[in-house]
């Protein structure tokens, strides 16, 4: 394997934050995304273009991309549900915006309240309204196939039903999909298929990323899978917050301190200062004095002569 470098895209403001009840103030989600920028951190979702009624957590999200916006060198990423949320986040200056499309329907039904063609119509949309802006103001839009791995409401999903969803979001005009296991269902050689599987179907440049969960422990594995499948961009979060209140019993993301230390130790390169960045885990503590925090290297520490490639 002869990958160099990864981009490893931290969600935890994101899909992180929609997951703990309590509500990080403004004030501290700013300092928190600085201090994982200045950790070597070059792409962060800053949050999420939802209403405020469903995720008060996420309300100040226009507020924080003009913030992260001011952090030289950050690509500032966010979810958006549908067109009004696209236009909110582009008037606010995103980098990159996504949106979820579950391949199970009724998981689709309960996060965004649309079935598959109505997604499909949204996806359409704000590509022409993409289309239609100056050339230096369209962000990168990508479509993420959610659910793609199984689905705790419908269970067991086809990949021929992922592939047909790829296939569909690019024709609606995604310059790109990606490839989520919202619930933690998959495995790495499951991981290894479908990446390789939807690169045949929509083109090697036209799935980039995937966004794994750390339900069942195969995280990591599922993230080496999907870079020897060419994976380029992993989500993960610090300290392993997440989850997906519409699928119940899914749990965290990938821990970003322990996917740093992966990769490091295998000679790839992340532009992330591991030190650095563990001591970002201060903020988060300090924030949420009682959620759990998930990671292994930061309680075992970097091991004795360890050097970053
Ligand atoms: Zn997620």
């Amino acid at each position: 394997m002869a990958v160099k470098e990864i981009l490893v895209s931290e969600v935890g403001p994101r899909d992180g934050l929609q997951s703990i009840k309590a509500i990080m103030p403004t004030e501290y989600k700013k300092n928190w995304i600085s201090a994982m920028a200045k950790a070597g951190i070059a792409e962060i979702e800053v949050g999420s273009f939802v209403p405020a009624s469903v995720f008060p957590q996420l309300a100040d999200t226009a507020q924080i991309v003009r913030y992260a916006k001011t952090i030289k060198g950050l690509q500032v990423a966010a979810l958006v549900p549908n067109l009004k949320g696209a236009i909110a986040a582009i008037n606010a200056g995103v980098d990159k915006l996504s949106i979820p499309f579950s391949v199970s329907e009724t998981h689709s039904l309960r996060n965004l309240k649309r079935n598959h063609q109505q997604v499909i119509d949204e996806v359409r949309q704000i590509s022409r309204y993409i289309s239609q802006l100056p050339k230096a103001q369209r962000p990168h839009f990508e479509a993420s196939l959610s659910t793609a791995f199984g689905c705790t409401i419908e269970g067991t999903i086809a990949e021929s039903a992922v592939l047909a969803s790829a296939e569909k979001l690019i024709e609606a005009g995604a310059a790109e999909v990606g490839l989520s296991d919202t619930t933690g269902y998959g495995n790495p050689q499951q991981v290894k298929r479908l990446v390789e599987q939807i690169k045949a179907c929509v083109g090697n440049e036209k799935l980039t990323s995937v966004h794994l969960h750390n339900t069942r422990g195969l995280g990591l594995a599922n993230a080496l899978a999907a870079i020897e499948a060419g994976i380029e961009t992993i989500d993960s979060s610090m300290a392993g917050i997440g989850g997906c209140p519409f699928a119940p019993g899914a749990s965290g993301n990938i821990v970003t301190e322990d996917l740093v230390f992966m990769l490091q130790s295998m000679g790839i390169q992340t532009g992330i200062d591991l030190p650095q960045l563990l001591e970002v885990r201060h903020i988060l503590r300090a924030a949420f004095p009682s959620e759990p925090l998930y990671g292994f290297t930061p309680d075992a520490g970097i091991p004795k002569g360890f050097v970053a490639p």
